[in-house]
């Protein structure tokens, strides 16, 4: 890894544990997949500079997305039909990595005053256009500006394995979340019995795409670090985790 070049890749701490310790495990197309030898958090480190994961969410990224309208749709619905059945009926919903809007209609139509954000213009274009949402935004989350405690609901669907600064992110989700808001997440989970051996050959392992892949223990690890934590497990029969995020009392 010694021979990378410094101005394409980057060298993280771990930003569960900040430790600098870390176990290799495979190289998938050139990039280092380790472990932390503190947390157990498994991370691309180093990886490429944020400038080219960024190339990896072109056009194409949201019309795939796009195309398949119907069935987004209808899983939306779905995820905020739970999320609606165990905490909040209404209020203010940020889906954060909308694509093209689909959660974000579906909080709308289910009584939700409905925002969104993401890095990717086409699909925030889409969701205003043809889906007609009134409050999406270009840009990453942080640099948003929303008041603080304004949020009931926020999302991440599929959607934290690939932000760049976690510490980041989570400080904003706790900035901006309501006393008794929630914050739902799904994302891959490293530690389900489903995840095929060996992990080199999971299909979530994505060089460039999929940065981290979590446990229960190393999610909550980070979001305890910024005064939230886990209080809700749905199980799954896929490789993911489906949790529900509060402020610590
Ligand atoms: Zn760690």
């Amino acid at each position: 890894m010694k021979t990378k070049e410094n101005s394409v890749w980057e060298t993280i701490k771990c930003p569960v544990c900040k430790g600098s310790s870390f176990a290799d495990l495979f190289i998938k197309k050139e990039e280092p997949f380790v472990r932390c030898d503190q947390c157990s958090l498994v991370l691309i480190n180093p990886r490429p500079v944020y400038e080219k994961i960024r190339e990896t969410y072109n056009n194409d990224y949201s019309r795939d997305y796009a195309k398949k309208a119907h069935t987004k749709l209808k899983r939306s619905l779905k995820r905020v039909a739970l999320v609606k059945k165990s905490f909040r009926s209404e209020g203010r919903w940020l889906d954060v990595g909308c694509s093209a809007g689909f959660v974000a209609k579906a909080a709308s139509l289910s009584g939700f005053n409905a925002y969104g954000v993401d890095v990717e213009p086409w699909g925030i274009n889409y969701g205003s256009t043809e889906l007609g949402l009134n409050n999406l935004s270009i840009g990453l989350l942080e640099d948003q500006a929303y008041p603080e405690n304004f949020f009931n609901v926020i999302s991440l669907y599929d959607v934290i394995e690939h932000v760049p600064n976690l510490n980041i992110l989570t400080k904003e989700l706790k900035r901006i979340l309501a006393p008794n808001g929630i914050i739902d997440i799904v994302t891959p989970d490293v530690g389900h019995f489903r995840v095929t051996k060996p992990l080199s050959d999971w299909k979530e392992i994505k060089p460039s795409e999929h940065l981290y892949y979590f446990d229960k223990n190393t999610l909550n690890r980070l979001f305890n670090n910024h005064g939230l934590s886990i209080t809700k497990k749905r199980f799954g029969f896929k490789a993911s985790m489906k949790v529900c995020i509060q402020h610590i009392k």
